[in-house]
């Protein structure tokens, strides 16, 4: 199948998340399977980088760049110039974004036409893409392609004042968009492109189940759930090419589940590197996270006292984001310096030894559509502790000891008590070494690779065809 791709971000050229692993583990998983699969995004000031080269196209109203990868196993990837609304930031967070995204819906209509190639499926991914199903849509029998629309996270809808319309839009577009993604003076994009789509998915079953309802639809749940059978649920796979415990070039030492030696050499280091007291008896726990409302990390904090009291768990926190959650996270780690560590920003390295050297780690989000980090601890032997919310829930199952199944600690309630029953009981279980090499041997044992997923993704497409 031709399957053209429109996003806002693609590993590793243009990241701020989970979306451009998802989008780049999906498009080589897809040609992979010997599909033609093409992506387009804004250039970004950034791109493409010292000793890139770029070919020029231009098709319409819009001019494109292919850059030049060589890479046979990866999709083509085209630019959308962007022109006086560039900048260096992948989002500017102001009407801005509102153009380049305008921009990039029309564009995705246009490139097809320079390639004198057709596209079967349309994918468009989050609001940055929602859209290309409206004016796709609009144009009737004129259309391209069929369309999906992947939700990665409703809590990003891209919502600005309407008259961005009459900026920014081709005069068809504001009469395709349904009525009530125009309500209030505003134009929401998500819930425009959730009208259009032929099919919208989000990144796991649950997810797909829990914004049908107020409580996770995030106001989005009334046109969700007209949805019915057209909006389904696909997990999200890992590129099990960069998380390998085996060859990561980011760790000193390697291992794998037969040997696990090397994995509590990287725990020395990584207490060393932080200044933590943890010898092999100390359950060393280890956090990598955007610091959102959405993920919990207020739970940490405050149950944080307790736990530091009343268990000997060692903390390693590494998170950007909201600042009074740094504040409050840095003047815990000043106070117990040799049981908290924590490290503001993103770092990659960093993240790949925590993930390694930890004995556990935490995912407390309050929605997770569905989460890679609690994937790619289990590739290291390190036991997730999750809230039974999306993605974590259809990826985590509770250990049971007495048969022996499970790969994790998983707790139902978004609070102290919730967060701290979950780390109590990985705790538990940490202290029985016959009952924790099970539990481990049953982490490294799972395979969440895209190679499983991309079926579910062939299927779907298949049936718009
Ligand atoms: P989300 O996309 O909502 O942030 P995901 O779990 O889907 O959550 O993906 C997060 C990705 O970003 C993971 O690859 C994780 O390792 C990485 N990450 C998050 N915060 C940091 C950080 N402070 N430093 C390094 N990597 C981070």
């Amino acid at each position: 199948m031709n399957v053209l791709m429109v996003c806002s971000e693609l590993a590793p050229w243009a990241k701020t998340g989970g979306l451009a692993d998802a989008v780049t583990g999906l498009g080589n998983a897809l040609v992979a399977r010997g599909h033609d699969v093409r992506v387009l995004l804004p250039r970004y000031a950034h791109l493409p980088g010292a000793g890139v080269r770029l070919r020029r196209l231009r098709a319409g109203r819009h001019r494109f760049s292919e850059i030049e990868t060589g890479d046979r196993a990866a999709p083509r990837i085209y630019l959308l110039e962007l022109d006086e609304l560039t900048a260096e930031s992948i989002y500017t967070a102001d009407a801005r974004d509102a153009g380049r995204f305008i921009r990039l819906a029309a564009a995705a209509l246009e490139l097809p036409t320079a390639l004198k190639w057709r596209p079967d499926i349309l994918h468009c991914h989050d609001w940055h893409a929602a859209l290309t199903p409206v004016l796709n849509r609009a144009a009737g029998s004129a259309r391209v392609a069929r369309t999906v629309l992947t939700l990665h996270n409703v809590g990003y809808q891209g919502v600005f004042a309407a008259d961005v319309l009459e900026q920014y839009a081709p005069p068809q577009l504001r009469t395709a968009i349904a009525p009530d993604a125009l309500a209030g003076g505003d134009v929401n994009f998500l819930r425009a492109g959730v009208h259009a789509a032929d099919i919208v998915t989000t990144v796991s079953p649950t997810y797909a189940a829990e914004i049908r309802t107020p409580q996770f639809g995030m106001g989005l749940e009334d046109v969700l759930s007209t949805r019915g059978a057209t909006l389904v649920g696909i997990l999200n796979g890992v590129d099990y090419d960069v998380w390998d415990p085996r060859t990561d070039p980011f760790l000193t030492a390697h291992f794998d589940a037969t040997n696990l030696a090397p994995k509590r050499q990287l725990k020395s280091a990584l207490a060393a590197r932080l200044g933590l007291q943890a010898d092999a008896t100390t359950p060393v726990v280890g956090i990598v996270t955007r610091l959102a409302p959405q993920k919990g990390i207020d739970l940490v904090t405050a149950a944080l006292p307790g736990l530091l009291r009343e268990t000997r768990a060692t903390f390693a926190v590494l998170g950007s984001g909201d600042v009074a959650l740094a504040s409050v996270l840095t003047s815990i780690a000043r106070e117990q310096p040799t049981r908290v560590a924590f490290t503001d920003g993103y770092d990659e390295a960093l993240a790949h030894l925590i993930f390694a050297a930890g004995d556990l780690t935490l995912v407390p989000s309050r929605y997770e559509p569905c989460g890679l980090t609690q994937m790619y601890a289990l590739r290291y032997g390190t036991i997730p502790v999750v809230r039974a919310t999306g993605g974590l829930a259809d990826t985590i199952e509770h250990f049971d000891p007495a048969s022996g199944a499970g790969n994790g600690s998983v707790f139902r309630d978004a609070d102290v008590g919730g967060l701290s029953w979950g780390l109590r009981t990985a705790l538990g279980w940490f202290d029985d070494r016959a009952v924790w090499s099970r539990l481990v041997a049953n982490a490294m044992a799972a395979d969440f690779s895209w190679r499983n997923q991309v079926p579910h993704y062939e299927r779907l497409y298949a049936s718009l065809l």
